[in-house]
């Protein structure tokens, strides 16, 4: 079968890939390295002045090995405190990424503020590579050598510009990344589930954080074989223990400055790819918010599951209750399959419903429906509403099967093109006939010849 228009399954929906965050000053060739890396030419996405570039994270493949890369190339420090910013950009690189990528310019060699930030990775306990780019040729290996005194071991020459060296530096980087990412013990057999706790700033993370937190620690030994990375969690909540990943920000309560959003965004991607399921927490006082859906986007990208908590609920009042309804209507169609709890972080109302709704996402998440139920249903489907002829000819749907869980991933084999709105419909019946309430559902089609 050779593959369909589109729909390839492959992007998401596997196990969280470890991560690489690249880092270093502006101007040094980051972000084209990281394109050079990623195997695109054009330029990654440009910036809109004010406004956070959304894509950070991408997904790399090298040698048959999936790794995600983390390009801090967005951000630009104001002038005023460089080198602090760009230590605090390491700082956050190393809470965040599974191995950090120095990236050195070596026409110009190691500054003081490179040295500064090879300072802070050198005292951290996560692998770090050193990349001297804008080695366009052999003449400037002797300025590569000159970077061995960062202490970072040996610096790897490349330029992003022309690809040189990149696959060395790429062997390099597989070399030194786990196989998969810290937190997850191999494919997360056993073990609590991974819950990440995401949301824009001041929806009441931390408020919710702790009041489901209680007696948290206490809990750690009762659970056989596991070991919590210090910026986990782990929660009782409804009886049962679940791992909050990547919470150690907001147990600390640290208020970002501004400039920080970038990191602030970068961390949610990062706790949402360690996770198994989402939950993204609204402020139902205020208005549905560019940013809830941006971070209910991430989500569903990474092929998690996802839960939609509205936080505050004791500050709404009738008419915030139905201009919430229309927003709903106009905002979250997307995520219909989602759940929706309304609570309090506050007073501690309805709470208790978080679990259940974890439960039921995550049980959606894993689900497999047997091939023959599928093509039964299939069958009766497609004979009610055959697809839409397209240039004449009637495309057949053959065969369906489940290629994947987590999420439920599935693959149409089919003798012509499916359109869009033909798919859509099959994801609304199926989701009719199977539920998968909390999980997101891919459908991808391969077209027989
Ligand atoms: P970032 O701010 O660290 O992300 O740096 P950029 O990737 O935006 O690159 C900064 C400048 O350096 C751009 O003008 C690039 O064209 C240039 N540059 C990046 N990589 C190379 C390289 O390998 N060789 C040369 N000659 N120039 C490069
Ligand atoms: P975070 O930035 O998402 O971690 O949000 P915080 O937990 O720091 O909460 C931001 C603000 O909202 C704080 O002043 C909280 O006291 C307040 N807050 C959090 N949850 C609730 C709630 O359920 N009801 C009300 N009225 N205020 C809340």
């Amino acid at each position: 079968y050779p593959s369909g228009a589109d729909g390839d399954p492959e992007s998401g929906g596997l196990l969280p890939a470890p991560v690489l965050a690249v880092v270093g000053r502006p101007n040094v060739g980051k972000s084209t390295l990281v394109n050079r890396l990623i195997g695109r030419r054009e330029a990654v996405v440009q910036d809109i002045p004010g406004v956070t570039r959304d894509r950070i994270a991408y997904d790399a493949l090298w040698n048959g090995r999936r790794f995600t890369l983390v390009d801090t190339g967005g951000w630009e420090p104001d002038a005023t405190g460089l080198q602090a910013a760009v230590a605090a950009q390491a700082e956050m690189a190393i809470q965040t990424a599974d191995a950090v990528l120095l990236v050195v310019d070596a026409s110009v060699g190691a500054t003081a503020t490179d040295e500064a930030v090879a300072r802070v990775l050198r005292r951290s306990d996560r692998p770090v590579l050193l990349a001297a780019t804008k080695v366009d040729d052999d003449r400037l290996t002797s300025d590569t050598a000159a970077l061995w005194r960062l202490g970072l071991g040996e610096p790897h020459p490349v330029s992003g510009l022309h690809g040189r060296g990149s696959g060395d530096l790429l062997d390099a980087v597989l070399d030194a990344l786990p196989e998969s990412p810290r937190d997850l013990p191999g494919t997360g057999v056993g073990g609590p589930r991974r819950v990440a706790l995401v949301g824009k700033p001041n929806v009441g993370k931390s408020s919710l954080l702790n009041r489901v937190s209680g007696e948290v620690r206490s809990v750690v030994h009762d659970v056989a074989g596991t070991t919590v990375d210090p910026v986990d969690s782990l929660v009782d909540l409804d009886g049962e223990v679940w791992r909050f990943v990547d919470t150690a920000g907001l147990r600390k309560r640290v208020h970002m400055a501004s400039g920080m959003e970038y990191y602030a965004s970068l961390r949610t991607r990062a706790a949402i790819e360690a996770a198994e399921v989402a939950v993204v927490l609204i402020d139902a006082s205020e208005p549905i918010a560019e940013q809830d859906q941006r971070v209910i986007g991430m989500a569903e990208e990474a092929g998690r599951a996802l839960v939609l908590v509205f936080n505050k609920w004791d500050l709404v009042d009738e008419d915030r209750r139905l201009a919430m309804k229309r927003e709903l209507e106009r905002d979250l169609v997307r995520v219909q399959w989602a759940e929706r709890v309304n609570v309090s972080a506050l007073t501690g109302r309805s709470v208790a419903k978080i679990a259940p709704a974890l439960r039921t996402a995550l049980a959606s998440w894993d689900r497999r429906i047997p091939t023959g139920r599928l093509n039964g249903w299939l069958a009766e489907v497609i004979a009610a509403t055959p697809p839409p002829v397209r240039s004449g000819k009637q495309p057949k749907v053959l065969f369906a099967t489940q290629a994947q869980t987590r999420p439920p991933t599935f693959v149409l084999f089919t003798s012509g093109f499916l359109e869009a709105g033909y798919r859509r419909f099959l994801e609304r019946r199926l989701r009719e006939e199977f539920g998968f309430t909390g999980s997101p559902v891919r459908i991808s089609v391969r077209v027989r010849e």
